[in-house]
C-alpha cells in the first residue's frame, strides 16, 4: 500500500469481512435473547446489516475493487467473546444484559471503523463514498443507542437481583 486510497481500500475490506461475519451472529444472539425488545433489536439490525453489505458491494463497484480477500480478526474474536458468554450458565435477566454488553463491544468496533473511513473518503474527496459510509455509521449509532436504552430502561435493573 502506497497511498490514502489503498489503505481506505484495505479497510473497506476488513469492514466488508466484519460485516459479513456478523450475518451469522446476529441472529444467534437474537435466539439466546429473552427479552422482546432486545430480540426485536437483533432483528433490525440484521436487515440493515444485509442494506450496509450492498452499500460496500456499491462503493467497491465505485473503487473497482473486490470486497473479498480480508478477514477480519478483531470481528472474529469479538464474536468469539460473544459466543462463550452465550454458553454461560445464568440467569434470564443476567443473560440479557451481558449480551448487550457483547453486542455494544461489537457495534463500537464497527463506528470506529467506519467512522475512519469515512474521514479518508472525505479527504480523498471521494463524496459518494464518503456519503454511503456515513449512512452506514449513523445506523451503527443508533444501533448502540438502542442497546444502551434498553440495557438501561429495563435489562440492568432486572439483572440486579
Ligand atoms: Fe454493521
Ligand atoms: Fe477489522
Ligand atoms: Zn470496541
Ligand atoms: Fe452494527
Amino acid at each position: 500500500m502506497k497511498t490514502l486510497k489503498d489503505l481506505l481500500e484495505h479497510q473497506i475490506k476488513d469492514i466488508y469481512s466484519a460485516e459479513t461475519q456478523l450475518l451469522d451472529a446476529l441472529p444467534k444472539m437474537e435466539n439466546a435473547a429473552h427479552d422482546n425488545q432486545l430480540k426485536k433489536a437483533f432483528k433490525t439490525h440484521l436487515a440493515e446489516t444485509k442494506n450496509q453489505i450492498k452499500r460496500l458491494s456499491t462503493i467497491c463497484k465505485e473503487l473497482g475493487i473486490s470486497p473479498e480477500g480480508e478477514k477480519c480478526k478483531a470481528m472474529e474474536g469479538l464474536i468469539k467473546e460473544a459466543a462463550s458468554f452465550l454458553k454461560e450458565d445464568t440467569t434470564n435477566a443476567v443473560k440479557d444484559a451481558g449480551i448487550i454488553a457483547e453486542a455494544q463491544r461489537i457495534e463500537h468496533y464497527e463506528i470506529s471503523s467506519y467512522g475512519t473511513a469515512v474521514r479518508y473518503a472525505k479527504e480523498l474527496h471521494l463524496d459518494k463514498i464518503a456519503s454511503l459510509l456515513n449512512d452506514t455509521l449513523d445506523e451503527e449509532y443508533e444501533a448502540d443507542e438502542t442497546l444502551t436504552d434498553i440495557a438501561e430502561d429495563r435489562l440492568n435493573e432486572k439483572a440486579k437481583n
